[in-house]
Order: C-alpha cells, then structure tokens, then sequence
C-alpha cells in the first residue's frame, strides 16, 4: 500500500483505535503526514481553499514559527476560482497555483478537501478547536438582474456560464443552448469579455486549453456567431481592463461591431482621464471608430464572426418567443450619464429597444452569501462585515478575500487583502488581543467530528493524485489536463 493509501484509509483507522494508527502517531506522523506540533501552539483555521485561503495561510506562517494552519475546502480540490473562474485560454495566471502548492506543503500547513463548513461542521465548533477561524469561502452566488423572464431558457448567469467550461461540478449539467446566432452578455468586466472571447474563439485555440471536453464539444456544435457586451453606462466607465479588450480586438476570425454614436465626445474626454483609463479609451476609439489599414481590413473582411459593445444599456425584460418556452430577446432601457468619470450615474431616457437573441449571459458580478447562522453578515453589501478583516462583533473570526471586500479585484488584490487578515491575527495574538495562552485541539477534535459523520476529508496528498490523474488524461489529448467532472470521480481518485 503506498504512503498516500494508507494516510487516506488512516482516517477509519484512527477512529476505529487501530493499531496501525496509532502506531503512526507514535512514531510522530499525523494524518497529513506531517509531524504533529506542540498541543500549545496557536492554531488557525481557514475556511475556503481559493487565492484568499492561501495567501492569508502564508502571511500566518511566514510571520509566526509557531503558528499551525489548516484550510478546509467544499471541494476535493483547492483553489477555488483559479482553477474554475480563471479563463481556460489564460495558462499563465494559474502559476499562482505553485505558490499555494508550497503553502500547503509547508509542515505548519494542512489541507482538508471535501469539507463543506456550514454543513458538514459549523463555524461555532471550528472556533471551540481553533484560537482563530478565518473565513474565505469567497463569492459563489451571482446578482441577479431582477427583470421580468430572467428564469427563461436560454438565459444564464456568467458564474454558471463559466463553471461549466471550466468543469465546476455543480454547473455540469448546464448544457447551454448554443443553437442561436447572436448571443447578449450583460455586464462590461472582465468576466464579461471572458464569457465572450470563450463564445467566439476558434475551436484550434480552445482545445489546446484546460476546458473541459463537453463544452469543447458544445462550443464546436454552436452557432453563435454574434455577441454583443452591453453595459449600462458609456465607454469612459467600462469595467474591464485593456488587455482583455485587446484580446477581443486580435481573436482570430473576429470583426468588431460597434455604434459610432456611443462613442460621441469620448475624443475629447480623452485628455481628462487617468493614464490607464486613457489608453483602453484609445483602444476602443480606435477600434470603433479607425479607418482600419489594408492587412487588418482584409482580416476584417473574412471574418465570420462579429463582437461588440452596447453602452447606455440597462435590461429591462427577457422576452419570450411565442411558445413562451426559450428567450427570443431583450429589451434594454436607454440611459443617459448623469455626472462624470468613474462614479457617474445611468440614469433611464424612458426609451427602450429589443435586440434579437437567443442566449442571454448576465455577467453582472458575483456575490457572497452567508454559510453559517452564527456569522455576522451584511445582507445590503453581501460581505461579512469587518474591519481590517477583524469581523465585527465576533472575537476570534477573521475573514478575507471577496468574502471581505465584495467580489471585485484580481487574484493580487486579493492576495493584499489576504496579507493584511493574516496581518491582524498575528498583531491580535502578540497583543494578547487573541488569547492563545491554552491549547486548542485543532484539527484533531474537528477530524473525531468530521468521522462521527461520515466526512472523510481530502488530503492536499490527495488532491496530488486527482492532479496527476488529470494530467495523465490531458497529455493524451494534447491538453494541460482534462478535469473530472464530478465529485464522486475526484473522490474516487483520491482514495485510490
Ligand atoms: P474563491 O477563489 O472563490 O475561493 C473560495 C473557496 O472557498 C472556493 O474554493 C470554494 O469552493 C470554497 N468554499 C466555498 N464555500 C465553502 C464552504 N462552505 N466551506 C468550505 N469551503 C468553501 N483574477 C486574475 O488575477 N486573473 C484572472 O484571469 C481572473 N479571472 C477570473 C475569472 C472569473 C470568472 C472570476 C469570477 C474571477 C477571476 N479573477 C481573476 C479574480 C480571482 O479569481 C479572485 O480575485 C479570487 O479568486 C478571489 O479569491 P477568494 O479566495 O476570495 O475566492
Ligand atoms: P465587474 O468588473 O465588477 O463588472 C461588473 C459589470 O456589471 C460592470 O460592467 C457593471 O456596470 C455591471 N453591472 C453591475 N450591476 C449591474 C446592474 N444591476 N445592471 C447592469 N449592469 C450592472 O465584475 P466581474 O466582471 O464579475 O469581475 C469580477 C472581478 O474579477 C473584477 O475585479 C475583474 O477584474 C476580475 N477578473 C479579472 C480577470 C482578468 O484579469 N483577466 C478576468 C475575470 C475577472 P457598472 O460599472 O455600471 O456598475
């Protein structure tokens, strides 16, 4: 039996008092295979296994040697949305994953997959175990856009939209119908353009990616041809940042299909923007408005495909074709801005137009929601609320991440704001703020628990084994990995 089968099967060993067990206890080994510390230590437990787990995981370690900290995942595997937010076709930003590989390696650091904190064990016993309870479970729910036939056929959320090509379990079934020609996304961010770009990029380009096979195979089979990004207020507010417009701009097979009046005064509000806003400006000016030279109008010419932005849109109904079963179009209310720059206002016209569409994806943010009735929650901003990542009211729990700040900002956002939680545990423990003077069980007391009933977690050794899996699949298709798709494979994987 390897090393990794027998820490797994431990678990049962361990509470059925076996002596192989026991033995490894004694001869200094724990159930994640690393050597147990002192009973006195302060231990931190951290809940959710994305970008915000792991980097608050690493401030605690790094500032204190004798810190112990063990993140507890839903999923049995880590990394949250980097592994199924992360656009498939953008490789390079999951090498963040190397870093939280060696975070939990780290012999002060353990992972416990397959734990669904709320359900499987309440915030209230992880805070009777731990000295300190962190919180970065992240943004899993969407906004809704509140209109009439949001619940059609044929209209998505982008988190689903997402989960789905990127093989989050529980978006598997989505199976979106890809059968029409022009597709509307609401929402101008960078999951917007992400939605976008996965919708419109040639199958060559996809399939050397991580996507997963069945949206592979869907995208190859869909129709759209046509999809038009619609935000509410105007180009000088878009929320996406330049380089995902440019890689709009350079999609192979793809033309851009914009309202030259929208971008109306936008040239000569150039000169008033922040340099970065000035530039994207620029590049959508040009792209709406430059006479294109002879190579790009050639290129422009032959594409079969068509992008573009809507601005001063809001939604106002999904309409419904004459069966009433699927979505036929929207209907979008036309804005105009009321003030200026970053914090102007759309404000309605009372005019409205009906676009023809077939799928609608509304992209219009993520959002926390609450997983334990005893945690503080802040309904109206849909965070926990905190200051400093200190969650108010509540000694000893800490949250950070998009659970802390809402769900904006990029994975190095979010690993600042993860320092700065994992900052205010350690001053609160060299204050005294936080007592750690007793020993706490830690991970021990919540394991008896977890195996009381029935959960059996997912080591980070294990996660090693889906991971090896995954790749070993990839390699015979010439992709990164192919990710299994279900819970039940990821745990079958892992207890082999
Ligand atoms: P998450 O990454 O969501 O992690 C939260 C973790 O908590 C998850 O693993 C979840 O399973 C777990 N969890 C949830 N509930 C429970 C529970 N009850 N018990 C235990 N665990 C739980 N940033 C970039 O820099 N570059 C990009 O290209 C990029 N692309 C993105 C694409 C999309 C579609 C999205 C939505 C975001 C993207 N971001 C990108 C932003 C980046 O993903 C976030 O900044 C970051 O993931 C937030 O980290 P987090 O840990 O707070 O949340
Ligand atoms: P986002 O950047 O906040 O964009 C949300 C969009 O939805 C905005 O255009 C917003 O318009 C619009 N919106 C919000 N509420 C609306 C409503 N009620 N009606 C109509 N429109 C509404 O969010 P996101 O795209 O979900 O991205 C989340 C974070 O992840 C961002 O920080 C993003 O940069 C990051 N991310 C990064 C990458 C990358 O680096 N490649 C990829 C994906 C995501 P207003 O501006 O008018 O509010």
């Amino acid at each position: 039996m390897s090393g990794h089968k027998l820490l797994f099967s431990g678990l049962k060993l361990w509470t059925s008092g076996s002596s192989k067990w026991i033995d490894r206890l004694h001869h200094g080994v724990n159930r994640t295979g690393k050597a147990p510390f002192s009973s006195c230590n302060p231990k931190v437990c951290i809940v959710g296994g994305g970008p915000a787990g792991f980097y608050t995981a690493q401030a605690l370690i790094k500032a204190r040697q004798d810190v112990e900290v063990d993140i507890y995942e839903r999923l049995p595997v880590p990394f949250g949305l980097v592994r199924f937010g992360v656009a498939p076709d953008h490789p390079e930003v999951k090498n963040v994953i190397n870093t939280f590989t060696q975070t939990a390696k780290h012999s002060r650091c353990s992972f416990y997959g397959n734990v669904n904190v709320g359900e499987d064990v309440s915030v209230e016993e992880l805070q009777r175990a731990y000295h300190a309870v962190v919180l970065s479970y992240g943004a899993e729910g969407n906004r809704r856009m509140g209109v009439p036939g949001e619940d059609l056929a044929g209209v998505y959320s982008a988190k689903d939209f997402v989960g789905w090509y990127n093989g989050l379990p529980s978006c598997r079934e989505l199976g979106p119908d890809l059968s029409c020609e022009t597709a509307v996304i609401l929402g101008q961010g960078n999951v917007a353009l992400d939605v976008a770009r996965i919708l419109l990029s040639p199958l060559d380009i996809l399939k050397k990616t991580d996507i997963t096979q069945p949206a592979l195979e869907a995208l190859a089979e869909s129709k759209v041809r046509r999809v038009l990004v619609v935000g509410r207020r105007g180009p000088t507010q878009i929320a996406c940042t330049i380089k995902e417009i440019r890689e709009m701009v350079n999609l192979p097979d793809t033309r851009p299909e914009m309202v030259a009046a929208e971008f109306e005064g936008i040239t000569e509000a150039l000169k008033d923007l922040p340099r970065p806003r000035k530039r994207l400006t620029e590049l959508m000016l040009k792209t709406a408005l430059g006479i294109p030279d002879e190579k790009e109008q050639e290129r422009r010419t032959k594409a079969s495909r068509i992008w573009g932005f809507r601005f001063f849109r809001s939604p106002v109904e999904i309409l419904a074709d004459p069966d009433h079963k699927k979505t036929s179009g929207i209907r979008l209310a036309v804005n105009r801005l009321e003030g200026s720059g970053e914090t102007a206002r759309a404000v309605l016209t009372g005019e409205v137009e009906d676009v023809t569409c077939g799928l609608v994806i509304s992209s219009i943010g993520y959002k926390s929601l609450p997983i334990d009735p005893s945690v503080p929650f802040d309904s109206s901003k849909a965070i926990v609320p905190n200051s400093m990542g200190r969650v108010q009211q509540a000694a000893g729990l800490y949250c950070s991440g998009w659970l802390k700040t809402g769900p904006t900002g990029v994975i190095a956002t979010t690993m600042n704001n993860s320092f700065d939680t994992g900052r205010s545990v350690v001053e609160d423990m060299d204050s005294g703020t936080l007592d750690v003077s007793a020993g706490k069980p830690g991970s021990q007391s919540i394991s008896a628990l977890l195996d009381k009933r029935g959960v059996k977690p997912v080591l980070f050794s294990d996660w090693e084994k889906i991971d090896a899996v995954e790749v070993r699949r990839g390699e015979a298709i010439e992709k990164p990995r192919e990710k299994l798709l279900t819970v039940e494979e990821m745990l079958l994987e892992a207890r082999k």
